[in-house]
């Protein structure tokens, strides 16, 4: 046995990650694919590499020094199952099985819990920065228990993006929580995505302005405070001429997005969380929206705006546009981060949220400046319940709610939707409201349901005899 390492699964995310960690100085790296050709076509291609190859589970667990510590890079799903299985049968307790797929957070609760009652340490990781950062270095967000954390945590911070020196890897919480941090990463994506996505269009519409012209208009952004890996490559792709036809690429690409389904996994668990993360449910929905050709076909006809979208003053138009972003874009992270608060309340974990922000600042897809404030806030409030309540963003917000406002009233004007950037606006106004709709509802699910209510004036439980002589009775509380 002579590898410390081992990479199982070598298509794109598992060639690229075994690479970066063979390109480390003191790794050895097992590597083994179900089917040989993944394993033959990689050893080929890098015989620079400090690679052991192994044709059967029997051999990569005979390559692998102890404890052994894997990585598993499969099809998330059914795949991660049946390799797991087969590395149970071949590793000995405390050997790491890391699964570094995009799992559900659920299945990796399950799977630590089975792997646990062999001996094995099981590992769930978010690995986020696709196939580049997977060779460059990723950001990565592992769960498992702390006497994983032991061996893993060298391995990983080696191997991990660095930003402002410091690696883009921590050690989330256990069982579930890495993946469920790469969950909500993977969600305010959709959200940011979006919200770029409505920035772009507004701009189109509004001015004229050719997509390589806008491209200018992001590149610009860039140097400000919505730096972001998004941001720049917006410009780039804007920026992009396609060659069939001389038209900009943005224009022949069919505008229906497509979706893996962590951004459905992040809204639905926001659902059962109780946590309303509108922004980026809206990003999710937007997508579904546009997927629907048969749909959005039948419903051209329908009635549009009395008014086209004329912008007068182009600069002032393109600032409020920016400032409406970057204010949906704090919403974005805030529900985000309300999120993660939420489900390690529910699910027992201790995670730091200043170090999410962190690690998330390097090699992952939603690297940005900005979210150094995120760190900055939870630093000095390490409990603040909404983090867009931070003094920062409470100055950032405030400098950008007018333009917001202004930008989401001008779009349901001239009939262009701006859904991510409308629902992030309602949120706002929704958190500020001094008394909220709400005890209207209270009233109404108090009549059909007898559900009752609470009053604002004394303590205990309430409800009206609705069908009776309408007097109010003390109640029992029952939801
Ligand atoms: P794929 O998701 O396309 O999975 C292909 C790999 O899974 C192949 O190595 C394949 O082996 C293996 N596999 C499938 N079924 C089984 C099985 N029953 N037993 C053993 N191996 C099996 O590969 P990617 O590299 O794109 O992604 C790997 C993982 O990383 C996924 O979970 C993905 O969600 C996650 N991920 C991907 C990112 C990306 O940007 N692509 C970013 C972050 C995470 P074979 O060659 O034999 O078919």
């Amino acid at each position: 046995a002579t590898a410390n390492i081992g990479v199982v699964g070598l298509a794109v995310m598992g060639s690229n990650l075994a690479r970066n960690l063979a390109s480390r100085e003191g790794n050895t790296v097992a590597v083994f694919n179900r089917s040989r050709s993944k394993t033959d076509e990689l050893l080929a291609t890098h015989p620079e590499a400090n690679f052991v190859s192994a044709f059967s589970y029997e051999e990569f667990a005979a390559s692998l020094t102890t404890p052994r510590t894997a990585v598993i890079m499969v099809k998330a799903g059914k795949a991660t199952d049946a390799v797991i299985d087969a590395l149970v049968n071949v590793f000995e307790p405390g050997d790491i099985i890391v699964d570094g797929g995009n799992a559900l957070f659920t299945d990796t609760i399950r799977r630590e819990k089975a792997v646990r009652e062999t001996g094995i340490n099981f590992v769930g990781m978010g690995v986020s920065g696709g196939e580049e950062g997977a060779l460059l270095g990723p950001s990565l967000m592992p769960g498992g228990s702390d006497e994983s954390w032991i061996t893993l945590g060298p391995i990983l911070r080696s191997i991990a993006a660095v930003a402002e020196g410091e690696p883009c890897v921590t050690h989330v919480g256990h069982d579930g929580a890495g993946h469920f941090v790469k969950m909500v990463h993977n969600g305010i994506e959709y959200a940011d995505m979006q919200l770029i996505a409505e920035a772009y269009d507004l701009i189109r519409r509004g001015t004229g302005k050719s997509p390589a012209e806008i491209a200018d208009v992001f590149a610009e952004w860039n140097r400000g405070e919505l730096e972001s890996y998004l941001i720049e490559i917006t410009a780039e792709v804007l920026r992009q001429v396609d060659a069939a036809t001389g038209k900009p690429l943005v224009d022949v690409i069919v505008d229906q997005a497509g979706a893996k389904g962590t951004g459905a996994w992040t809204v639905q668990t926001a659902l059962s969380l109780g946590v309303p993360v509108s922004g980026i449910a809206e990003a999710t929905f937007a997508r579904s929206l546009s997927s629907h050709p048969e749909q959005r076909a039948i419903s051209r006809s329908l009635p549009g705006a009395e008014e086209d979208l004329e912008v007068e003053d182009v600069d002032a138009f393109i600032e409020d546009v920016r400032l409406a972003l970057y204010a949906s874009k704090i919403v974005a992270y805030s529900q985000g981060f309300d999120e993660i608060r939420a489900g390690a309340a529910e699910y027992g974990w201790n995670i730091d949220l200043g170090a999410i922000a962190k690690i998330w600042r390097g090699g992952c897809i939603i690297r940005a400046q900005f979210l150094n404030r995120i760190t900055e806030a939870y630093a000095e409030a390490p409990d603040l319940a909404v983090l867009l309540t931070a003094p920062y963003f409470v100055d950032a917000l405030g400098r950008a709610q007018g333009a917001w406002r202004r930008i989401v009233s001008t779009s349901a004007n001239a009939g262009i939707p701006a859904p991510a950037f409308s629902s992030s606006l309602a949120y706002y106004d929704g958190l500020r409201a001094e008394r909220l709709p709400a005890a209207l509802i209270q009233g109404q699910r108090d009549f059909f349901g007898a559900h009752t209510y609470k009053r604002i004036d004394k303590d205990g439980t309430f409800h009206t005899l609705w069908s009776g002589d309408r007097t109010e009775i003390e109640a029992e509380d029952t939801h």
